[in-house]
């Protein structure tokens, strides 16, 4: 591969030499890719290794933009840095906080696509929903994000960012010389804000290695859980290439059904999607799969389906957790949520089986920042659910 030729990364290419009247992000880089960068605008090769290591420090221990506080950086490198690199974020356009103190981002990417990225405080620990495309491959018909055609994926540096943006205002970034405070508001990241994460695998990989980087942000794999509607050849890639939990959009336990409600399903059946599952490398007791099960009212939710989803998961042995999702109504929402008896009718059924049913507790839903509510406010008024048939032609079942 020429020297000059620029580094892919799925939609943006990094350019190694500074493009025309601009700079080069260095967010997002992997540490190659930061080593290349930095040789190819001067810096010396057998210095590389050692400044990729200070540069990465400032930019993800300390959480530093600008190269002149770089202190352990000689000046006149500091300022050849800022010569043609920059260290950008995505801006944030809106900032929500909902009465039960979760708090909801717009923020806003290259090409002027919006994301939304929700931070959701509990006891003990604060987590973190990020996205990794604008809008989705996919077109679950319960959720808003599911309108919204897919734009584009993010980039590494796009999905990371969100992470930095949030720590920003949750004012969490070490200061050095300072005693390490271990507790962290942000202690848990969920790729499970809006997009298909696997179909946007690179990205997603390069970002979640950045977040789990010893010498950065330094966030364990276990507190990384990835959610797929089940791209089930990029699952076992999962384990290999992130380590991180996963997470699965099940929310249905026969082929109809979820073939209308997780139309990926049409590809990789419900038996696929549980060899892949039983398969996972890094699936065990203490690691177990989330099934993430949406409570839609005469749907989905009855008690054969409580039965039949302990069924599926026994006939594989999978070591699974039961995450019940009361449904979160948007705007010409073509469901209505179970009721709270029978949510709890269900989770009843599945606990009785041996297994955990934790009903997931809504928030901030007052500023639609509840699960599956997410769409970019731009996008939120361009396409309502029936448009969306219509140009998929896909029947509502
Ligand atoms: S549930 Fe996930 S995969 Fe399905 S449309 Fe929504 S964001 Fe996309």
């Amino acid at each position: 591969m020429s020297t000059s030729a620029p580094i892919t990364q799925d939609v943006m290419t990094i350019p190694r030499k500074m493009p025309e009247g601009g700079k080069i992000n260095l967010i997002g880089l992997t540490r190659d890719q930061l080593r290349e960068v930095l040789i190819a605008n001067g810096t010396k090769e057998k210095q590389a290794k050692m400044r990729v290591g200070q540069i990465w420090q400032w930019i993800y221990q300390w959480g530093v933009r600008d190269f002149h506080e770089m202190t352990n950086l000689a000046k006149a490198y500091r300022a050849e840095l800022e010569e043609t690199f920059e260290i950008a974020l995505p801006e944030v356009v809106t900032r929500q906080v909902s009465e039960d103190g979760t708090r909801k981002y717009l923020v806003r990417i290259a090409g002027g696509h919006e994301v939304e990225v929700v931070y959701i405080p509990e006891d003990g620990r604060g987590t973190l929903c990020i996205s990794s495309q604008v809008g989705c491959t996919l077109t679950c018909s319960f959720c808003h994000t599911g309108t919204q055609k897919l734009v584009r994926n993010l980039t590494a540096g796009e999905i990371i960012g969100q992470l930095m943006v949030a720590r920003d205002d949750l004012d969490e970034w070490p200061v050095p010389g300072e005693a390490k405070d271990e507790t962290r508001l942000l202690s848990n990241i969920v790729l499970m804000g809006m997009g298909e994460p696997l179909y946007n695998f690179d990205n997603v990989r390069d970002a979640m290695k950045i977040a789990m980087d010893p010498e950065g942000i330094s966030l364990s794999r276990r507190r990384i859980t990835l959610s797929t509607s089940g791209v089930v050849p990029e699952i076992a890639r999962t384990a290999e290439e992130i380590g991180c939990l996963l997470a699965i959009s099940f929310h249905a336990t026969t082929d109809d059904v979820r073939d209308m409600l997780v139309p990926i399903n049409k590809r990789w059946k419900i038996d696929d999607l549980l060899q892949a599952l039983s398969d996972y490398p890094k699936v065990s007791n203490s690691e177990r799969i989330t099934f993430e099960y949406v409570m839609l009212d005469g749907v989905n939710d009855s008690d054969e389906d409580a039965h039949r989803l302990i069924d599926h998961i026994k006939r594989y042995n999978i070591p699974a957790k039961i995450n019940l999702i009361p449904f979160n109504e948007w705007p010409g929402a073509p469901y209505k949520r179970s009721s709270n008896n029978r949510i709890r009718a269900f989770a009843n059924i599945i606990y009785q089986a041996g297994y955990a049913s934790p009903i997931r507790k809504t928030r901030g839903e007052d500023i639609m920042a509840a699960c599956g509510q997410l769409k970019s406010a731009t996008e939120r008024a361009r396409k309502s659910r029936k448009q969306i048939e219509a140009e998929a032609g896909v029947a509502q079942g």
